[in-house]
């Protein structure tokens, strides 16, 4: 794997809304590219036109000043979650070199602002002594990418990652400190990590090691990486690119309705069996003055999430929830002046009444 120091016009990229899988409001890559090159990346598509994803990692060395001066320049900037990764993983093996992830932290911990991370390798217990601190003072959400339980498996698939006994491990540690980790099975692939009784084994180990959360889906598989995907599929196991082709249909980029359904049922009733939540939690930021925003979006985006697990209608709900974050004014505020109605989406009678339900309910919770 060759290295490369590479030019960039800015680091932090701002969502128009914010993510309600990790709550992430900004996301920010410290590397370009990721030398543990999992053969399903999403990163390899077309459109984020990475050169030379096998070959060549760049590495953002000024990151943590240029996000320093971002921050302090900006005062139009809310402090929010910011997530790393998405083309790459921060704690890759060019981290052990460059320690960019490592010196963002510090600027973030020093502005008070909270993360997201999410990662394969256990590199990430070096910074143990960064997460405890941002964790006092904002929040941190810690998550490692476990999408089998099966070491031998996860091998052909993502071979030079740490493999997941590894991952376990980690997250049994960052437990035992008291930080809020969970594990994101994404993608558990079709065919390959998908049966009843894989499925089970994630939970139960997940469960073992007290992951506060597992959220998951299936993959994501886009026209320009089914080239190579398919062929590498087959030698894993004679004709199983074929069963992709059933449930891959052309032009679309997820599985069939069918094969998700059948999925989202199969994790629903894993997710009460061992009593792990599906879904991300502990979100604001403490003495947050959007909390109640946030806490409605929550409310909101869960049950939009369920209804969706269920095969229900769901948008409308999901669709609050994130123009509520993206409003400046409180909600209950908006409530109680009757002006919530006016936030897009609010004007639904159901989902007005469930969000008055809610609010009046959490109004006089004290601050956290
Ligand atoms: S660790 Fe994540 S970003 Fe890196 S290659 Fe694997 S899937 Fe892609």
């Amino acid at each position: 794997m060759k290295y490369k120091q590479i030019e960039f016009k800015s680091i932090l990229n701002k969502l128009k809304y914010i993510d309600t899988w990790f709550w992430c409001r900004y996301t920010l890559n410290p590397y370009r590219g990721c030398e543990h090159r999992c053969v399903y990346c999403d990163a390899r598509r077309s459109k984020y036109n990475i050169e030379n994803f096998e070959n060549i990692v760049g590495a953002k060395v000024d990151a943590d000043q240029m996000l320093d001066k971002r921050i302090l320049r900006a005062r139009t900037l809310r402090p929010d979650i910011v997530s790393f990764g998405g083309v790459c993983d921060a704690y890759q093996p060019a981290e052990i070199k460059f320690q960019i992830t490592r010196k963002i932290l510090s600027t973030l911990k020093k502005h008070k602002w909270p993360c997201f991370l999410l990662t394969k390798s256990d590199l990430i217990l070096r910074d143990i002594d960064l997460f405890r601190e941002i964790s006092r003072n904002s929040y941190i959400c810690i998550a490692f990418t476990i999408n089998t339980a099966s070491d031998d498996s996860a091998k052909h698939f993502e071979p030079f990652s740490p493999p997941p006994g590894k991952r376990f491990k980690a997250l049994e540690k960052l437990k035992s400190e008291g930080l809020y980790t969970g594990v994101c099975a994404m993608p558990i692939l079709p065919y390959v990590w998908d049966s009843e009784e894989q499925l089970d084994e994630l939970f139960r180990r997940s469960k073992q090691v007290e992951a506060d959360f597992i959220i998951f889906s299936s993959l994501t598989l886009g026209e320009s990486m089914k080239h190579d995907f398919y062929p590498f599929l087959d030698k894993y196991r004679t004709g199983l690119s074929n069963k992709y082709r059933e449930i891959f249909i052309k032009g679309s980029y997820g599985p069939i309705k069918s094969y998700i359904r059948k999925l989202n049922k199969l994790i629903l009733e894993l997710s009460e069996k061992y009593q792990i939540p599906l879904r991300i939690q502990k979100h604001f930021i403490p003495k947050d003055y959007r909390k109640n925003n946030y806490k409605l979006a929550h409310f909101l985006a869960d049950i939009a999430y369920y209804r969706q697990m269920k095969n229900k209608t769901f948008s409308s709900y999901q669709w609050a929830a994130l123009n509520i974050l993206n409003s400046n004014e409180d909600a209950l505020n908006l409530l109680l002046q009757d002006k919530l109605k006016d936030i897009r989406n609010f004007e639904n009678e159901e989902i007005h009444n469930t969000a008055k339900e809610f609010l009046l309910k959490i109004k006089d919770e004290k601050d956290e």
